[in-house]
């Protein structure tokens, strides 16, 4: 095994391990190497203004292409990263490669206010460089701090609210923006979010898959929604897949959309205009 062997990254090419590539501890090496051998890569999926039907922004989303594996999604890979602690270098890699496409893109598009959504994980928004990381990602890429938006989840900023609050309102001093993803699955609750410096939340794709069948799970959207505006925060949708969606959450004054109703997570080369 690849693993007694110590690290010798050849091991990982023997043709006689490709059945053993699926197992987790294998995966996990070549993790290691993914990185420096440029395996890694970024789709971008748009985000839709609600009143102009602009594209305000677009996601990046991280796609590992293991050569022996394909295209793997993140549910692959992202854990296995934070286990190895090899997830800090991928996402100070995802910070920059963001941070440089979407400055190309403005000036390809004469969009100047062209944004880009960057998720990060729980380890990376601990890490005490993190702040430094960011900032420096804008820096190379000559990008406008209000031109990125960073994405993190309720469940990270539990673990230590006060050094969590105060990370972000350094960033968003700075102008850029915080979003929190998957809202409405963790513990939201109306007294520590009208103590979070955010701007905006993304309602879990779990809840809007609903719109239109189960009762409880719409009222659980309204709720959100008028939460969320009683604290002036923008609301954005994911996951948005149908006309039959965008039509309810128009009507509750969601401001944003994003989803395959609009597009998938496109590699850069299809991403022609915005
Ligand atoms: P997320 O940030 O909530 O991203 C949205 C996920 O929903 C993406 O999955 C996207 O492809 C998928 N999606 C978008 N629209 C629709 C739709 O209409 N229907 C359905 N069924 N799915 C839709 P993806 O790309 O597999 O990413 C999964 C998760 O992996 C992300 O969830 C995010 O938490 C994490 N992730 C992605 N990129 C990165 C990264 O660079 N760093 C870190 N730390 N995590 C990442
Ligand atoms: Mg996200
Ligand atoms: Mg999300
Ligand atoms: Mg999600």
């Amino acid at each position: 095994k690849a693993k007694r062997k110590g690290k010798n990254r050849y091991e990982l090419y023997n043709p006689h391990m490709s059945i053993e590539m699926h197992d987790e501890m294998q995966r996990k090496q070549a993790l290691h190497h993914a990185l420096e051998r440029g395996e890694f890569t970024l789709h971008y999926q748009p985000q839709v203004c609600g009143l102009t039907s602009e594209i305000s922004g677009y996601e990046a989303l991280i796609r590992w292409n293991q050569p022996l594996m394909g295209l793997l999604t993140p549910d692959h890979f992202i854990s296995l990263a934070e286990e190895s602690g090899t997830i800090i270098q991928i996402g100070e890699w995802v910070l920059q490669e963001a941070c440089l496409q979407v400055k190309k893109w403005q000036e390809e598009f004469n969009r100047p206010d062209l944004r880009v959504a960057v998720n990060l994980s729980a380890q990376q928004f601990a890490d005490q460089y993190v702040k430094d990381k960011i900032f420096n990602a804008l820096e190379q890429a000559n990008l406008d701090a209000s031109c990125l938006i960073i994405e993190i989840t309720e469940t990270m900023v539990l673990r230590d609210f006060e050094h969590s609050t105060g990370t972000l309102e350094e960033l968003r001093s700075q102008g850029i923006k915080v979003h929190l993803d998957d809202f409405g699955v963790g513990f939201s609750s109306l007294s520590y979010l009208s103590r979070l410096p955010v701007d905006a939340i993304k309602i879990d794709r779990s809840f809007i898959k609903q719109i239109g069948s189960k009762a409880n799970d719409v009222a659980i959207i309204s709720a959100i929604i008028a939460m969320a505006k009683s604290l002036n925060l923008q609301i954005i949708a994911e996951g948005v897949e149908t006309q039959e969606h965008i039509e309810y959450l128009s009507k509750k004054g969601c401001h944003e959309y994003q989803g395959y109703y609009y597009s998938k997570p496109l590699p850069v080369a299809s991403v022609r205009s915005c």
